[in-house]
């Protein structure tokens, strides 16, 4: 052990493998720590009307504000907490913030419009998302109505009958149910129709298409009817120019997310916004 095969192809104690395990599992330490010492936040990025810029709803994104690093995104940790276990902890606590963010919002009488937040596979697989989330609203007295849920379409088909159940128990709570990252998985709309989806969030790849050709356009028009024949609402993400947003206003896209409306922030920022109602110009011409 130890020695490579003498062409330089095989050692024992490849240094880059020893330091990636290094950093995972510093990586892994530092996430229990950032638990333990409360350095997660939720920033919310706002979804509005396309037909008016109103504001309908917002997305709570995770962040994690390490105290040497810097904020983290979750692209960067998100993965490493799902193979850990880490993320049911995790999961929990976002579900914790977010209501408790939804009650102080109330309390200061901002307008309300509901939070979705995002459930990855690993949670549903454990079966605990409908008690946890129960628990959290009931502890800050939030009805169910003012959150959401986005679930992958991979997490949704890797064991349907299970997660049949629990989608189920959440719509009891009141709770729609969004299908995040449409378009780069498998699900058929049927699937999506039998687990009673309410809403469709089209990935952004979708929306970057929009414009530059006539196949983007015309996938992105396919999705919304179909989506709307069968009774569920279309939100496209990632929606950066005012291009984009006047293709999907006359799709009949009922809400957009992106860039071009707001970049995701604090609570504090989101309070002002919710104040303003009506987030961006939409009458604005595209050249
Ligand atoms: P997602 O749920 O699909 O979230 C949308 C991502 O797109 C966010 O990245 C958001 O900042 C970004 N985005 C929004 N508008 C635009 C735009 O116009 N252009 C571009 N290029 N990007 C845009 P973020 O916040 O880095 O989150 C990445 C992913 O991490 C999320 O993808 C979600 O899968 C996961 N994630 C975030 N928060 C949580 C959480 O609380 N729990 C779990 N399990 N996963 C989370
Ligand atoms: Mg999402
Ligand atoms: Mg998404
Ligand atoms: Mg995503």
């Amino acid at each position: 052990a130890g020695k490579n095969d003498g062409k330089g192809r095989y050692r024992f104690f490849d240094p880059t493998l020893s330091n990636s395990l290094r950093a995972r599992s510093r990586l892994k330490q530092n996430l229990m720590e950032a638990i333990e010492d409360d350095q997660f936040v939720l920033h919310y990025q706002p979804r509005v009307d396309p037909r008016d810029g109103r504001l309908l709803s917002m997305e709570a994104l995770l962040r994690w504000q390490h105290p040497a690093l810097g904020m983290v995104p979750p692209g960067e940790f998100i993965p490493l907490a799902e193979s850990t276990g880490m993320i049911l902890r995790i999961g929990e606590l976002v579900m914790d913030k977010a209501c408790a963010q939804v009650a102080a919002w109330r309390s200061e009488g901002a307008p309300l419009v509901p939070v979705s937040i995002n459930v990855s596979a690993r949670q549903f697989q454990r079966g605990l998302v409908p008690q946890q989330l129960a628990a959290a609203l009931a502890r800050h007295g939030v009805p169910g109505s003012l959150v959401e849920v986005e679930i992958t379409e991979s997490a949704m088909m890797s064991d349907q009958d299970a997660i049949l159940a629990e989608l189920a128990e959440l719509r009891a709570l009141g709770i729609k149910l969004h299908v995040d990252d449409f378009g780069t998985g498998y699900s058929s709309l049927s699937q999506l129709q039998r687990l009673r989806m309410d809403v469709l969030k089209v990935d952004r790849a979708f929306t970057a298409e929009l414009g530059k050709s006539n196949e983007g356009t015309v996938f992105f028009q396919a999705i919304v009817s179909m989506a709307h024949a069968l009774g569920m609402g279309v939100v496209a993400e990632g929606v950066e120019t005012m291009e984009q947003l006047a293709i999907l206003r006359g799709l009949g896209c009922n809400e957009v997310q992106g860039f071009l409306v707001a970049r995701p922030m604090p609570a504090r920022e989101m309070a002002q916004m919710m104040k303003r109602r009506y987030l961006i110009d939409t009458a604005v011409r595209v050249a």
